[in-house]
């Protein structure tokens, strides 16, 4: 029998991208990390429109056969979750570290592969890094993660249930990392399990041995298992973005969405991870 995600699993998603984006954009007009002067608004509108279009494009194209993925995963007992008759606890906790893992793999092929770095560069391009930039990615990137997500699917075994709420997860502690917020001595303690907004910082910056690391989503571990995290002094701003797309015609809509169209640079076609030195 197929079972169906429960509503509140189906609205869980939105209703936590709303509630966190309104505790963090409130926070961050408190008491933010980086003051800013005027543009707030208009940064995050760009932001926000650019997350409404992947929305719909995605819900139109991926929707439906992404459900139909899980339970046809489900129906056959196809993938690793499905072998043997793992306890629902314990098997839940391996659906949400499974699908963590890939997200690291998946982030850091997006920096490795030059054709997937046309498209990542624009979440990197943003000057001002605030709850908004969580949602800025090119659409391009998102239809390629949802198009692979249905062979890891298949692959793992994952139900809808369990995707879902790791989406939830994904979205409140993805807000919470971007946010232009300071976590004061907290961060040290809380970067040891997830994603803080100090670790999230890093990968932001403009200096591409930093760029090309800490590319955990949800759990900060896999960056120190594989090597590839990377902390600097508490205290020292980072310099966001990319210097090849600093111009004002890059921070249109327009100019955020032609970026793929862009030509690489030759440092990030000759080597892996779009230039490990600078
Ligand atoms: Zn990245
Ligand atoms: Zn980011």
């Amino acid at each position: 029998m197929v079972s169906e995600a429960p509503a509140w699993a189906v609205y869980a998603k939105p209703s936590v991208t709303l509630l966190t984006l309104a505790v963090l954009w409130t926070w961050e007009s408190i008491h933010p990390l980086v003051t800013r002067g005027d543009g707030r608004l208009v940064h995050a509108g760009r932001n926000v429109a650019v997350s409404l279009l992947n929305t719909v494009v995605l819900a139109v194209t991926f929707s439906a056969v992404t459900v139909g993925v899980a339970q046809l995963a489900e129906v056959r007992q196809w993938g690793l979750l499905n072998w043997g008759n793992v306890a629902t606890p314990l098997r839940f906790g391996l659906a949400i570290l499974l699908l963590d893992f890939w997200m690291y793999l998946w982030h850091r092929l997006n920096h490795g592969i030059p054709l997937l770095w046309r498209s990542h560069r624009m979440h990197h391009a943003d000057l001002a890094m605030d709850v908004t930039s969580a949602t800025r990615f090119h659409l391009l990137e998102q239809l390629a993660s949802a198009a692979l997500r249905l062979g890891v699917i298949l692959l793992l075994g994952i139900a809808m249930l369990e995707l879902l709420i790791y989406e939830t997860l994904v979205v409140a502690i993805t807000m919470f990392h971007h946010a232009n917020i300071s976590l004061g001595p907290l961060d040290r303690p809380l970067r040891w399990l997830i994603v803080t907004p100090r670790f999230h910082q890093i990968h932001h910056s403009r200096i591409r041995v930093e760029t090309n690391s800490n590319y955990s989503v949800l759990f900060s571990w896999w960056d120190r298992i594989f090597g590839t995290h990377q902390m600097r002094g508490e205290d020292k701003p980072v310099d966001y973005g990319l210097d090849q797309f600093d111009q004002p015609q890059w921070r249109t809509l327009w100019g955020m969405l032609r970026m793929p169209l862009e030509k690489l640079e030759r440092e990030e076609m000759e080597h892996g991870e779009h230039g490990k030195t600078r």
